[in-house]
Protein backbone atom coordinates (compact mmCIF):
# COMPACT_ATOMS: atom_id res chain seq x y z
CA UNK A 1 0.00 0.00 0.00
CA UNK A 2 0.95 3.63 -0.73
CA UNK A 3 1.26 5.96 1.95
CA UNK A 4 -0.37 8.95 0.41
CA UNK A 5 -0.20 12.88 1.12
CA UNK A 6 -4.18 13.71 1.08
CA UNK A 7 -5.58 17.26 1.20
CA UNK A 8 -8.67 17.61 3.14
CA UNK A 9 -11.01 20.51 2.34
CA UNK A 10 -12.48 22.28 6.02
CA UNK A 11 -15.74 23.68 5.20
CA UNK A 12 -18.61 20.87 4.45
CA UNK A 13 -15.89 18.31 4.48
CA UNK A 14 -14.41 18.23 7.85
CA UNK A 15 -16.89 20.02 9.48
CA UNK A 16 -20.74 20.54 8.52
CA UNK A 17 -20.34 24.24 8.33
CA UNK A 18 -23.25 25.57 5.72
CA UNK A 19 -25.92 23.77 7.75
CA UNK A 20 -24.80 25.45 11.04
CA UNK A 21 -25.06 28.75 9.18
CA UNK A 22 -28.33 28.21 7.73
CA UNK A 23 -29.55 27.62 11.01
CA UNK A 24 -28.31 30.18 12.56
CA UNK A 25 -29.07 32.48 10.13
CA UNK A 26 -32.71 31.40 10.19
CA UNK A 27 -32.68 31.73 13.88
CA UNK A 28 -31.65 35.04 14.34
CA UNK A 29 -33.17 36.98 11.51
CA UNK A 30 -36.79 34.75 11.25
CA UNK A 31 -36.05 33.51 7.68
CA UNK A 32 -36.64 30.07 6.13
CA UNK A 33 -33.19 29.75 4.13
CA UNK A 34 -32.53 26.10 3.22
CA UNK A 35 -29.69 23.97 2.45
CA UNK A 36 -30.69 24.23 -0.85
CA UNK A 37 -30.70 28.15 -1.16
CA UNK A 38 -27.28 28.63 0.69
CA UNK A 39 -25.89 29.80 -2.66
CA UNK A 40 -28.91 31.65 -3.97
CA UNK A 41 -28.27 35.34 -3.83
CA UNK A 42 -31.74 36.62 -3.81
CA UNK A 43 -32.29 39.45 -1.26
CA UNK A 44 -35.69 37.86 -0.57
CA UNK A 45 -34.93 34.81 0.67
CA UNK A 46 -32.31 36.07 2.50
CA UNK A 47 -34.55 39.62 3.48
CA UNK A 48 -31.40 41.59 3.16
CA UNK A 49 -29.14 43.32 0.73
CA UNK A 50 -26.02 41.16 -0.49
CA UNK A 51 -24.03 43.50 2.02
CA UNK A 52 -26.48 43.16 5.23
CA UNK A 53 -26.41 39.45 4.48
CA UNK A 54 -22.68 39.32 4.46
CA UNK A 55 -22.36 40.89 7.63
CA UNK A 56 -24.67 39.04 9.28
CA UNK A 57 -22.93 35.77 7.99
CA UNK A 58 -19.88 37.22 9.40
CA UNK A 59 -21.00 37.90 12.66
CA UNK A 60 -22.19 34.36 12.91
CA UNK A 61 -18.39 33.50 12.66
CA UNK A 62 -18.05 34.90 15.41
CA UNK A 63 -19.94 33.05 18.10
CA UNK A 64 -19.75 30.33 20.21
CA UNK A 65 -22.02 28.12 18.18
CA UNK A 66 -19.67 28.23 15.33
CA UNK A 67 -16.59 27.85 17.21
CA UNK A 68 -18.25 24.41 18.76
CA UNK A 69 -18.82 22.88 15.20
CA UNK A 70 -16.89 19.32 15.65
CA UNK A 71 -16.45 16.23 13.14
CA UNK A 72 -18.86 13.33 15.00
CA UNK A 73 -16.36 11.06 17.11
CA UNK A 74 -17.11 8.53 14.03
CA UNK A 75 -15.68 11.19 11.98
CA UNK A 76 -12.91 11.37 14.11
CA UNK A 77 -12.24 7.69 14.47
CA UNK A 78 -11.77 7.74 10.42
CA UNK A 79 -9.84 10.28 10.52
CA UNK A 80 -7.44 9.19 13.47
CA UNK A 81 -7.06 6.05 11.49
CA UNK A 82 -6.53 7.71 7.96
CA UNK A 83 -3.78 9.73 9.62
CA UNK A 84 -1.61 6.37 10.66
CA UNK A 85 -1.44 5.16 7.62
CA UNK A 86 -0.97 8.74 5.31
CA UNK A 87 -0.24 12.54 5.82
CA UNK A 88 -3.11 14.41 6.45
CA UNK A 89 -3.04 17.99 5.24
CA UNK A 90 -6.19 20.49 5.89
CA UNK A 91 -6.38 22.98 2.61
CA UNK A 92 -8.84 25.84 3.17
CA UNK A 93 -9.94 29.02 1.88
CA UNK A 94 -11.37 30.08 5.05
CA UNK A 95 -10.81 33.83 5.58
CA UNK A 96 -7.46 35.49 7.65
CA UNK A 97 -9.59 36.21 10.45
CA UNK A 98 -10.62 32.56 10.59
CA UNK A 99 -7.20 31.06 10.68
CA UNK A 100 -6.34 31.32 14.58
CA UNK A 101 -9.86 29.34 15.37
CA UNK A 102 -9.47 27.22 12.94
CA UNK A 103 -6.38 26.12 14.28
CA UNK A 104 -7.58 25.82 17.88
CA UNK A 105 -10.47 23.90 16.62
CA UNK A 106 -8.12 21.24 15.34
CA UNK A 107 -6.12 20.79 18.00
CA UNK A 108 -9.23 20.40 20.21
CA UNK A 109 -11.01 18.11 17.92
CA UNK A 110 -8.39 16.83 15.65
CA UNK A 111 -5.26 16.72 17.85
CA UNK A 112 -1.82 15.27 15.85
CA UNK A 113 -4.12 14.26 12.94
CA UNK A 114 -2.95 16.46 10.65
CA UNK A 115 0.79 17.08 9.14
CA UNK A 116 0.15 20.95 7.77
CA UNK A 117 -2.72 23.54 7.95
CA UNK A 118 -2.83 25.05 4.97
CA UNK A 119 -4.38 28.17 4.37
CA UNK A 120 -3.22 28.85 0.86
CA UNK A 121 -6.72 28.45 -0.41
CA UNK A 122 -7.29 32.23 1.10
CA UNK A 123 -5.43 33.94 -1.62
CA UNK A 124 -4.30 31.58 -4.03
CA UNK A 125 -6.02 28.42 -5.39
CA UNK A 126 -6.24 24.70 -3.83
CA UNK A 127 -4.83 23.73 -7.00
CA UNK A 128 -1.17 25.32 -6.43
CA UNK A 129 -1.32 24.53 -2.77
CA UNK A 130 -2.11 20.49 -3.74
CA UNK A 131 1.01 21.22 -6.30
CA UNK A 132 3.35 22.76 -3.79
CA UNK A 133 2.30 20.16 -0.86
CA UNK A 134 2.86 17.46 -3.96
CA UNK A 135 -0.70 16.20 -2.66
CA UNK A 136 -2.28 12.64 -4.12
CA UNK A 137 -5.21 12.52 -3.15
CA UNK A 138 -7.96 16.06 -2.88
CA UNK A 139 -11.29 15.24 -0.85
CA UNK A 140 -13.18 18.52 -1.37
CA UNK A 141 -17.16 19.59 -1.76
CA UNK A 142 -16.49 22.14 -4.69
CA UNK A 143 -16.62 21.63 -8.42
CA UNK A 144 -14.04 24.71 -8.40
CA UNK A 145 -11.75 23.38 -6.72
CA UNK A 146 -11.48 20.09 -8.88
CA UNK A 147 -11.54 21.94 -12.11
CA UNK A 148 -8.13 23.88 -10.51
CA UNK A 149 -6.76 20.77 -9.69
CA UNK A 150 -6.92 19.40 -12.62
CA UNK A 151 -5.74 22.38 -14.53
CA UNK A 152 -2.84 21.80 -12.37
CA UNK A 153 -2.32 18.26 -13.14
CA UNK A 154 -4.43 16.22 -10.93
CA UNK A 155 -5.97 13.45 -12.52
CA UNK A 156 -9.81 12.77 -11.62
CA UNK A 157 -8.62 8.93 -10.19
CA UNK A 158 -6.78 11.55 -7.58
CA UNK A 159 -10.29 13.37 -6.37
CA UNK A 160 -12.59 12.41 -4.03
CA UNK A 161 -15.67 14.60 -4.15
CA UNK A 162 -17.62 14.76 -0.55
CA UNK A 163 -20.97 14.96 0.18
CA UNK A 164 -24.47 15.02 -1.74
CA UNK A 165 -25.11 18.75 -1.71
CA UNK A 166 -27.05 20.78 -3.94
CA UNK A 167 -23.71 22.77 -4.94
CA UNK A 168 -22.30 19.77 -6.24
CA UNK A 169 -24.85 17.93 -7.91
CA UNK A 170 -24.21 19.17 -11.56
CA UNK A 171 -20.90 17.47 -13.14
CA UNK A 172 -18.92 19.10 -15.29
CA UNK A 173 -18.01 16.93 -18.42
CA UNK A 174 -14.54 17.22 -17.60
CA UNK A 175 -15.04 15.83 -13.87
CA UNK A 176 -17.32 12.97 -14.74
CA UNK A 177 -17.00 9.46 -13.20
CA UNK A 178 -15.20 12.10 -10.10
CA UNK A 179 -15.72 9.42 -7.13
CA UNK A 180 -18.37 10.68 -4.66
CA UNK A 181 -18.07 9.77 -0.82
CA UNK A 182 -21.33 10.57 1.13
CA UNK A 183 -19.76 10.06 4.39
CA UNK A 184 -16.02 9.71 5.85
CA UNK A 185 -16.96 5.47 6.21
CA UNK A 186 -16.79 6.23 2.28
CA UNK A 187 -13.78 8.30 2.35
CA UNK A 188 -12.00 5.73 4.17
CA UNK A 189 -12.88 3.01 1.73
CA UNK A 190 -11.69 5.50 -1.18
CA UNK A 191 -8.55 6.15 0.24
CA UNK A 192 -7.53 2.18 0.67
CA UNK A 193 -8.62 1.96 -2.94
CA UNK A 194 -6.23 4.49 -4.36
CA UNK A 195 -3.63 3.66 -1.76
CA UNK A 196 -3.42 0.19 -3.13
CA UNK A 197 -4.31 0.62 -6.72
CA UNK A 198 -1.22 -0.09 -8.85
MG1 LIG B 1 -15.74 23.22 1.36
Amino acid sequence: MRSLVIAIDCDDVLVATTPYFISAYNNAFGTKVSVAQSRDESEEIWAASRDLRLERLDELTKTDEYFKIAPTSEESAVLQELSSDHSLHLVTARRREEHERTKRMIDRDLPGVFTSLDFGGTDGSKGEVCQRIGADVLIDDSIYNFEDALQRGMTKADMILFGDYPWNTDIPESLEGIRRCRDWDEVREAVYDIANAE
